[in-house]
């Protein structure tokens, strides 16, 4: 499958003209350009063309442009400058204004370098962020009335989330009458759009080459002709004494050889071009996801910039389908796998949290064709029908991926459980969380199941129960009876029917008062138990809480020794270490309260005593931070469960009962197929949301079938591997670098590189 790349505003490859540049400098005109002998000369004859056609893309006769390592050493320099020119006329005595002003929404490379030269400096002036509206333009007024306090003003020419290009003209005018330097970003500019260097009052202008296919390591900076100047790097004289340091010389020739094609015109689109294409990517974006939601105006916008966002899709969720369909996009905002944190670029622009945290840049370059264009919106609408067939969006779907047994749906550490049985079309919801409603109501309309019950495993102490959220929200398809107990226990049931598979209760006081286990059986067989806060990986619930029962603790886990069995499957309502599931006898060993119990060591009041002591100086709970438990240490210890290709291919190779296991969602399988493992390979589809359905089974496999889980980067392959270790299995592993190292999913001519891993004899 090849590449569609499109996150240009990230960076770019390396256009063909540049590469050859940097070639020819790295193997024929490798001199150094101060050396006066013909090598040398022949080197400084590049620096100097370079130099001059980046003056003539520019626009300028005047002025420095000095060669980089990239824009941010040439903010460095820009900042350095400006604050060493300041506290110059300030040491002199002058009435100087400092304060420093810089757009809300500027790439970090800029506040953090104020704060770090103010620092350095030792100058304490004052740092002032310039507001932007809801489009993401800066809030002129504001800089208006700031503007005859300010000693330096930095702003971006385009942001590199959104691509808003900034009203420079109307900066300029609110600067009018200030001294305030200006330093303006033009990273998202290069190529893109004018910046009429000569014409506006601009006193610094940093680049950076790796964004318009020069590698990466080399940049420009513009300083306008008087504006102050301090070198950051002193040393052999070189570039004019501003910069000193032997030249990059292999980034500069492919900078100027991109720049040469910029200036001739053939190689870049022009804007109308890329608006086509940009209108293009829209409106498959909007067939693929009707209700898209574009987070800046396409009219105040860099037309090779789209930011969107997809309501009920999180940032991961669009990036790891567009990941395995080999469209490379990027969050509007860093996300962990835990949680996305929202932009502060959209957060600035007063965005809602859910779409600034759900964002996705989409950017490509002035080199791409249409040919990528094309390709890219046709993979954008496949990527909508995968998500749309594992019921993430919010149109009907058409054909339906499998549903597991167990999904498991984790906020802040926090779970919650969907047992769903196809064969009577009926599931049940186990301690649902308000953030997870609209999630749940979604899965359960789009799959169209029966609601059999909502249950809570016992009154929570950090949140309240969604239970009453989510019957509201799916009424029509509720098959509960009328009377329920208070934790959603159909009143005078003892059983709640499946289809093949039912559900029993086991009071566990304790946690709480009304702390209830529910039991999965199958047949003779009990499949998990899903047990709340009663046991976790690593911990036993606090007993602490008002509604606690400390006294009655001890007896409540023998009984559910009693009913369970030390083996079977505990499903917890907290799982911090991504540990999925624990049983009894895998806590005793880890915990010597509960063993204590179980050996008849402890009798009820000694367990509560040195539970009691263990929660002495345990927090008081808010379910995004603080344990529900005292954790004891080793529960987030890191087992080594990475075997790297070679590895793989060798077990493969070596022992055919191998299974291979792919970990990622049934979207994100639908989009991109695990392959290149050879025919005879045992795969097995088993996304991560539903993974619990199949750990009874890896289990009772004997320890000598290798186990190899897979994922797109090997994050979530090695978590299932460690759950898997923890509770006991070994020959367990998970694919280093995951399925984007694995040569044999590449296109096909590395399938050669697969067949010459290293094969250990
Ligand atoms: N400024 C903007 C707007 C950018 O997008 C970037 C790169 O992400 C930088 C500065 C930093 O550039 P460099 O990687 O060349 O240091």
């Amino acid at each position: 499958m090849k590449e569609i790349y499109l996150d240009a505003n990230a960076t770019t490859s390396v256009l063909p003209q540049a590469r050859a540049a940097a070639l020819g400098v790295m193997t024929e005109s490798f001199g150094n350009p101060s050396s006066v002998h013909g090598t040398g000369l022949r080197a400084r004859a590049i620096l100097d063309e370079a130099r001059a056609v980046a003056r003539r893309v520019l626009g300028i006769d005047s002025g420095r442009v000095i060669f980089t390592s990239g824009a941010t050493e040439g903010i460095q320099t820009a900042i350095l400058s400006a604050l060493t020119e300041l506290r110059r006329r300030r040491d002199d005595g002058r009435a100087v204004s400092t304060d420093l002003l810089y757009g809300a929404t500027e790439h970090k490379a800029v506040p953090e370098a104020l704060r770090h030269w103010n620092a350095m400096l030792g100058l304490d002036f004052s740092i002032r962020k310039i507001p932007v509206d809801s489009d993401g333009r800066h809030d002129l007024a504001w800089l208006r009335e700031a503007a005859p306090f300010a000693g330096l003003v930095c702003t971006m020419a385009a942001n590199n989330e959104t691509g808003v290009i900034s009203d420079l003209d109307g900066i300029e005018q609110a600067l009018s009458g200030s001294d305030a330097l200006w330093l303006v970003d033009s990273v998202q500019a290069l190529g893109k759009l004018s910046l009429d260097l000569a014409r506006r009052r601009i006193d610094y202008a940093p680049f950076s080459g790796h964004k318009l296919y020069a590698p990466k390591g080399v940049g420009l900076l513009y300083v306008r002709d008087g504006s102050p100047f301090s070198p950051m790097l002193m040393g052999g004289g070189q570039e004019g004494e501003l910069r000193a340091g032997t030249e990059n010389m292999t980034g500069i020739a492919a900078l100027g050889a991109v720049l040469l094609e910029l200036e001739r015109g053939t190689t870049f689109k022009d804007a109308a071009a890329l608006n086509a294409y940009r209108s293009a990517l829209t409106s498959a974006l909007r067939e693929a996801f009707p209700d898209v939601v574009l987070n800046a105006p396409e009219a105040l916008s860099l037309p090779t910039t789209l930011n969107f966002s997809v309501p009920g899709l999180t940032a991961k969720q669009l990036l790891d389908a567009f990941d395995s369909a080999g469209v490379r996009l990027s969050g509007g905002s860093a996300c962990s796998a835990a949680k996305a944190q929202p932009s502060y670029v959209l957060a600035a622009m007063g965005l809602p949290d859910w779409q600034a945290a759900s964002a996705i840049r989409l950017s490509f370059g002035p080199a791409d064709t249409s040919t990528l264009i094309d390709e890219a919106c046709s993979r954008i609408k496949r990527c909508a029908e995968a998500l749309r067939s594992n019921c993430l969006s919010s149109r009907p779907q058409k054909g339906r991926a499998p549903t597991p047994l167990v999904t498991r749906f984790v906020v802040d550490g926090a779970c919650c459980y969907l047992v769903a049985d196809t064969a009577s079309m009926r599931c049940v919801v186990i301690d649902p969380l308000p953030e997870l409603t609209a999630d749940l109501t979604k899965w359960i309309q789009c799959r169209g199941f029966n609601l059999a019950a909502v249950l809570d495993t016992h009154s929570h102490g950090d949140h309240a129960s969604s239970a009453a959220d989510l019957r509201a929200s799916v009424t029509a398809l509720l098959q509960e009876p009328a009377q329920l107990e208070p934790l959603g226990w159909p009143a005078g049931t003892s059983e709640i029917q499946l289809g093949h598979f039912r559900m029993t209760q086991i009071a566990v006081p304790g946690h709480t008062r009304d702390s209830t286990s529910y039991v999965l059986h199958k047949d003779e067989d009990k499949l998990f138990v899903f047990v709340g806060d009663t046991v976790m990986p690593g911990s036993l619930g606090r007993s602490d809480f008002e509604q606690s029962e400390p006294l009655r603790f001890a007896t409540s886990l023998l009984r559910l020794e009693e009913v369970v069995g030390s083996n079977t499957l505990l499903l917890p309502g907290h799982d911090y270490d991504d540990r999925f599931a624990t049983t009894l006898s895998v806590e005793r060993e880890a915990q010597p309260l509960l063993d204590g119990v179980f050996k008849g060591e402890l009798d009820a009041g000694a367990f509560a005593v040195g539970k009691a002591e263990l929660e002495r100086d345990l927090g008081l709970t808010a379910y995004q931070t603080v344990a529900c438990g005292a954790r004891v240490g080793h529960c987030s210890r890191k087992e080594a469960v990475e075997i790297d290709a070679a590895g793989v291919v060798s077990l493969l190779d070596t022992q055919s009962q191998t299974l291979l296991v792919d970990v990622r969602e049934i979207y994100e399988q639908l989009l991109g197929l695990t392959s290149g493992f050879g025919a005879e390979a045992k795969l097995q589809a088993a996304p991560l949301s539903g993974v619990l359905s199949a750990m009874p089974a890896w289990l009772d496999l004997p320890q000598t079938t290798p186990v190899v889980f897979v994922c797109r980067s090997g994050n979530r392959s090695a978590q299932v591997a460690r759950a898997l270790r923890a509770l006991g299995r070994t020959n367990v592993w998970s694919l280093r670098g995951g399925l984007a190292l694995w040569p044999g999913l590449h296109a096909a001519h590395r399938q050669t590189e697969l067949s010459s891993l290293a094969r250990p004899s």
